[in-house]
């Protein structure tokens, strides 16, 4: 079945959170091809070393277009965490975790949790980026048919 899995084919596109990836939607689209190589990235500015996150087209700092992509750390320190455990939004389950994540003194970084039981994550654990698939979207193809878009996307989970 194309669409979302949880609205059951009943695919209404002010409910998905996530982006459209692939180069024709998204001019940042390398973030995505690099989260499937396991590299979480962003980009730096050439003209004036400002690095940006999440990665621009632009330098927020001097306007320039001359960026380039870099390396963030993909495992961190948690320095707070927050659960819900009722009222989370539509296509996420109980319970929905999040955490402020220090990525090696490099970025202070608010993301999602998986993998994870309430209680179970403290102050001071170890987490480590984790990249999954998402339901793919229908797109218009070249000859008027529908293509599905294969997506991806990241949360942290803990270090075992
Ligand atoms: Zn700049």
């Amino acid at each position: 079945m194309r669409g979302i899995s949880v609205l059951n084919g009943r695919y209404a596109v002010t409910m998905d959170m996530y982006p459209l990836q692939s180069k024709e939607f998204n001019r940042i689209y390398k973030f995505y091809d690099h989260l499937r190589e396991g590299r979480f990235t962003t980009t730096k500015c050439n003209d004036c070393g400002v690095r940006s996150f999440p990665p621009r087209v632009i330098c927020p700092e001097c306007l320039s277009e001359n960026l380039e992509w870099v390396d963030l750390p993909t495992e961190g320190t948690v320095k707070v965490v927050t659960e819900e455990v009722v009222g989370v939004p539509l296509g996420f389950e109980n319970p929905l975790i999040h955490a402020l994540i220090d990525l090696e003194g490099q970025l202070t970084h608010f993301a999602r949790i998986i993998n994870c039981q309430t209680g179970e994550l403290k102050e001071g654990d170890r987490v480590k980026m984790a990249v999954f698939p998402v339901d793919p979207v229908p797109v218009d193809g070249k000859r008027g048919e529908f293509v599905e878009m294969e997506r991806v996307f990241y949360a942290f989970e803990k270090v075992k």
